[in-house]
């Protein structure tokens, strides 16, 4: 039995979603792949408000961030975390030999302008990366105001995850400042997993071509020059994907509308967030919330790992906490094109399960 998914990715897709993935195929190479990236590129270019070049990977999202780490830091780069995923870059660049240090947030707390702008102070530093939504801890970090500072900075390239926000809230990349912002597909697009995508600026282009041992696949400055030139990219990449996102974006962008999806991430966020302060606690810092996934304090002692056996009779799966959250804290993640109805129908099951 299918179950709907409430963890923070891969996400359930829409069937007219679906069957994009079975269009005959066109050579990656031919003027069609040429169009559809073009048309890609100029809709996500208005969903991220940007006019930033847009590049696709036929990866994962930690595909790109790993490239954007390792193509662009010169210097030192400054990983700046609220959780896991934060972690992970601070991981990536260690494991490719990459001067970094990494600034944890006390437990629950955001990523703060200060501390930022406490590190860039030090002039030790040619590049930031910071979380914009933490999926382990359910934290929105402030990057509108962390990218004001950054940009006194004009020698430090700001990375940007937002691989589990971007398409559920809004990202406005040239506003903040974002050098190279990166998002998954399998979050808040709502397509399966397989494809990555990343708006890159002329900035991080340029410190990459002065950058050394870029590697061959994840090369920055190989696979820009191939967007940009051409809408295309050195290696062969998933076009069943990018019929599905092509379609995808235009529902998002012209079917429902930007504010009226954003708007729908944040009402089921409030409803998420009552529910959980009725009967358990948040994690995170208040005034920092995710609007897409809600990490919850099992209060209760209740064992998460049962409540999921028992939701999958019911047709539905949540997450547990991550790493050291297991069982301790569990999470409602609500992205895409999730409806409000089913979220209710999710809480009331759990109600009746935990006898809340
Ligand atoms: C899921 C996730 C990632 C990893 O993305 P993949 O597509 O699995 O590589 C990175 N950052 C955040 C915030 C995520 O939620």
């Amino acid at each position: 039995m299918y179950k709907k998914l409430f963890i923070p990715g891969p996400v359930d897709v829409d069937p007219k979603v679906l069957e994009k993935l079975a269009t005959p195929q066109i050579g990656h190479r031919a003027k069609e792949a040429t169009e559809l990236q073009r048309s890609i590129s100029e809709n996500l270019q208005k969903l991220m408000y940007t006019k930033n070049t847009i590049i696709l990977s036929t990866s994962s999202g930690s595909g790109l961030m790993e490239m954007a780490i390792r193509s662009c830091t010169k210097k030192r780069a400054a990983v700046f975390s609220v959780g896991a995923f934060g972690d992970r870059w601070y991981k990536m660049a260690t494991s490719n030999n990459i001067p970094a240090d990494h600034f944890k947030s006390e437990d629950g707390e955001p990523t703060t302008p200060e501390m930022v702008e406490e590190a860039l102070k030090t002039g030790k530093y040619d590049l930031v990366t910071v979380t914009h939504n933490e999926t382990s801890s359910g934290i929105m970090n402030p990057v509108y105001e962390i990218g004001q500072v950054v940009s006194k900075y004009p020698d430090v390239i700001f990375c940007v995850d937002t691989v589990s926000s971007l398409g559920g809230a809004k990202v406005e990349v040239d506003k903040c400042n974002i050098d190279f912002c990166v998002a998954s597909t399998q979050k808040c697009l709502g397509l399966p997993p397989g494809l990555a995508v990343a708006s890159v600026s002329d900035k991080a282009y340029e410190r990459a071509q002065t950058v050394e041992n870029r590697g061959w696949y994840f090369n920055l400055v190989s696979v820009y020059d191939k967007a940009k030139s051409a809408y295309q990219y050195p290696s062969t990449p998933t076009t069943p994907h990018m019929f599905a996102l092509d379609y995808q974006l235009d529902r998002i962008l012209n079917e429902e509308g930007l504010e009226n999806r954003f708007n729908r991430h944040i009402e089921q966020a409030e409803i998420v967030r009552a529910w959980a302060k009725k009967h358990f606690a948040l994690y995170a810092n208040e005034n920092y919330l995710s609007n897409t996934v809600s990490c919850i304090l099992n209060t209760k002692g209740n064992g998460i790992a049962e409540l999921n056996k028992e939701l999958a009779k019911r047709g539905y799966m949540i997450s547990n906490g991550y790493g050291a959250l297991k069982e301790k804290a569990f999470r409602i993640a609500h992205m895409a094109d999730r409806k409000t109805e089913d979220l209710l129908s999710l809480l009331k099951e759990i109600e009746d399960i935990w006898g809340l």
